[in-house]
This record gives C-alpha cells, sequence and structure tokens, in this order.
C-alpha cells in the first residue's frame, strides 16, 4: 500500500455519515498531545491533516483520508481532554462505540501512547473495549526520540508485558515522528491489516 499521497475525503459527525464506499479502513486514536497527528503525517505524508483535524471545534469528528480505493485511515478525535462541553462528549462517545462496535469496515486500531506516559486509565480503557470486540490494537510508543535507546527499549518491553494477556490481538513498537524510527514498522502493520 502507498501511504504516501493520503487525501482528505471528509469529516463525519454520525455514523450515517460514514462513507458507503470503503471496503477497509484502520483508525487513529489517542490522548490529546500524544503525537497523533505527526505519526499520521509521519506515516502518510498528509499535509491537509493539520488543518482538517485540528479546527476548533471540528475535533469530535471522525476524519477519513483515503489512501487507495476503497482505502482509508480514519483519524479519531484526541480523547483526555475534558474541554469539551457534556452533551458533546456524550455525543462522541456514544458515536465512537458505535463506530468501534458495528463499522464492519474497520480493521484495526492504531493506539497513539507518548513514550513517557504509556498506558494510561483512558488508553488501557480503549485497549481493553477494542481487543473485547476482537479488533486488533497496533500501539506507537511515540516521542521515542525523547528516551536513550536504552530506556525506550525498557518501557517496550514493560508495556508488551504489561499487553500479553490480550495475546496477538494487541502489538506494541516504538516510534518517533521527529527521527522517523517505526515508520516502516508501522506501514507494515497497516499493510497486514488491509490486505488480510
Ligand atoms: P496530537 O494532539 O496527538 O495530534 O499531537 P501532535 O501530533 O500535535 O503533537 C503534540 C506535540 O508533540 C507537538 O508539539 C509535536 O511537535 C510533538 N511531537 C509529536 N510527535 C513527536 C515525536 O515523535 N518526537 C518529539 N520529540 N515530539 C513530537
Amino acid at each position: 500500500m502507498n501511504y504516501n499521497n493520503a487525501i482528505f475525503l471528509k469529516s463525519a459527525n454520525l455514523i450515517t455519515q460514514l462513507p458507503t464506499e470503503s471496503r477497509a479502513e484502520v483508525a487513529f486514536a489517542g490522548r490529546s498531545n500524544a503525537g497523533k497527528s505527526s505519526a499520521l503525517n509521519a506515516i502518510t505524508n498528509i499535509r491537509s491533516l493539520a488543518r482538517t483535524s485540528k479546527t476548533p471545534g471540528r475535533t469530535q469528528l471522525l476524519n477519513y483520508f483515503q489512501i487507495a480505493e476503497h482505502s482509508f485511515l480514519v483519524d479519531l478525535p484526541g480523547y483526555g481532554y475534558a474541554k469539551v462541553p457534556g452533551a458533546i462528549q456524550a455525543h462522541w462517545e456514544q458515536t465512537l462505540s458505535e463506530y468501534i462496535e458495528t463499522r464492519q469496515e474497520l480493521r484495526g486500531i492504531v493506539l497513539i501512547m507518548d513514550i513517557r506516559h504509556p498506558l494510561k486509565a483512558f488508553d488501557q480503557q480503549m485497549i481493553a473495549w477494542v481487543t473485547s470486540q476482537n479488533l486488533p490494537i497496533h500501539i506507537l510508543l511515540t516521542k521515542a526520540d525523547k528516551l536513550k535507546r536504552g530506556p525506550a527499549m525498557s518501557t517496550l518491553l514493560q508495556v508488551q508485558r504489561e499487553l500479553a494477556k490480550y495475546g496477538d490481538l494487541v502489538s506494541v513498537q516504538l516510534f518517533s515522528s521527529l527521527n522517523a524510527t517505526g515508520i516502516d514498522e508501522a506501514r507494515l502493520k497497516l499493510d497486514s491489516w488491509f490486505i488480510d
């Protein structure tokens, strides 16, 4: 799969607005500021990402980027910010759970975690919830450039150990948008999901 020329297709605020032409899609999730936009940019070279995903008030939407015919990456809003009004938060949680539980085209979730703050409560909930749907989840421990090789590797092993109970449904890797660590590995994982 060529991820280099992804283009923004549309934002959806309701399940009924999801593209009907999708046959396979992978969604990116993560706490706000973990580095999700940067990771998506690094993997895809999506130039319109910052504009589409960071416009205030649009962050609660599912943003669709087309990478090939019938194949999409979906940018989910960053979670963990209490800034959103209650009603919007409730709408978003409902939409997200419906999306993950019912979207047939969804092949897997990429979860972005800052390597210095892995496995926060939100991340743990997401992992438990996604795997309970029998969907695979691939974790990018991003900003790996912030740690030396030794501490980065030991964090990777520790996270892998903590998630071993989920078996093959969960995988973890080091990533850095800054120095391009792990881009090929992430693309190979996406390929395996899209080709399946
Ligand atoms: P998002 O809110 O999850 O989309 O996070 P962003 O991609 O906007 O990144 C949040 C902050 O972390 C920004 O200041 C980025 O420059 C920084 N950042 C993101 N990825 C990396 C990385 O791999 N290494 C370093 N050092 N900083 C990063």
